[in-house]
């Protein structure tokens, strides 16, 4: 059976000498790896789309479960996102993050536009990469069903004020935290209401304005590591592009 959709090229591999096996977050069959047949020559036709974070059109024959591209047009290829070394790994890290989490056949139309607006926005200088980075993170696990709750307590369900905690995979109010054995308040994250206010922000705004808020540098980086916290509890393993943001942040000094 042929399958018409499109989709961005999340990861690509080499599978013998001329043919690549690509692994692709589509709009109609979730995140699929499929066969590009002898796209690894420059000269093929299907050289480009096959590329990781290039966005196609594509044709596949799926038999017994197994997917080969037969065509593929290209629609989109995000080149200016190589000019900046931290738009790359976010993209990268973007791309992971979905590999760990989209599955085949999950509904993932609002995935890719999410991971599509996203390399968008890393390609222009016109919003913070921090904050696009958390936009996704939170985006993305708000998709999959993991809603956060800004409002209540995740422990004893009270109405969370002034003082609040972020604990594992949600809020926590300051008495829930004081009730916690050492280990787990050393794991928690002290967090306010602008930052919370910005995640409800985040939660509800359309694609067309999830970037367009600020944060001053303390409260952005206290978003930047809760969400980051949040997409680790759910992807349950080390991120290798996560550790090599973290050490371009520690390289460059900006945290
Ligand atoms: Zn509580």
């Amino acid at each position: 059976m042929l399958i018409k959709t499109d989709g961005i090229v999340i990861k690509e591999s080499s599978y013998s000498e001329k043919d690549k096996l690509m692994t692709v977050l589509t709009r109609d069959l979730g995140v699929i790896r499929a066969f590009a047949k002898g796209s690894k020559s420059f000269k093929h036709k299907n050289f480009s789309a096959t590329q990781i974070l290039n966005y196609s059109e594509f044709v596949f024959l799926a038999k017994n479960g197994i997917y080969t591209l037969r065509e593929a047009s290209l629609k989109n290829t995000f080149l200016e996102i190589r000019d900046s070394f931290e738009s790359l790994i976010i993209a990268q890290y973007i791309c992971e993050s979905v590999l760990h989490l989209v599955r085949e056949n999950m509904e993932s139309n609002d995935i890719l536009r999410l991971v599509l607006n996203s390399v968008y926005a890393l390609t222009k200088n016109k919003f913070n990469k921090r904050i696009i980075k958390s936009v996704f993170e939170i985006k993305l696990l708000s998709i999959l069903g993991y809603q956060l709750d800004c409002n209540k307590c995740k422990l004893c369900k009270k109405i969370l004020e002034y003082s609040q905690y972020f604990h594992t995979s949600g809020f926590i109010c300051e008495n829930c935290f004081q009730e916690l054995n050492f280990y787990e308040r050393t794991q928690c994250i002290k967090t306010n209401t602008s930052v919370l206010n910005a995640i409800t922000y985040i939660t509800d705004a359309p694609c067309g304005s999830m970037f367009s808020f600020s944060l001053s540098d303390k409260n952005l980086k206290t978003l930047s590591l809760l969400t980051q916290k949040y997409i680790i509890t759910h992807t349950e393993r080390a991120m290798k592009t996560l550790k090599i943001y973290e050490e371009y942040f520690r390289l460059s000094k900006k945290i």
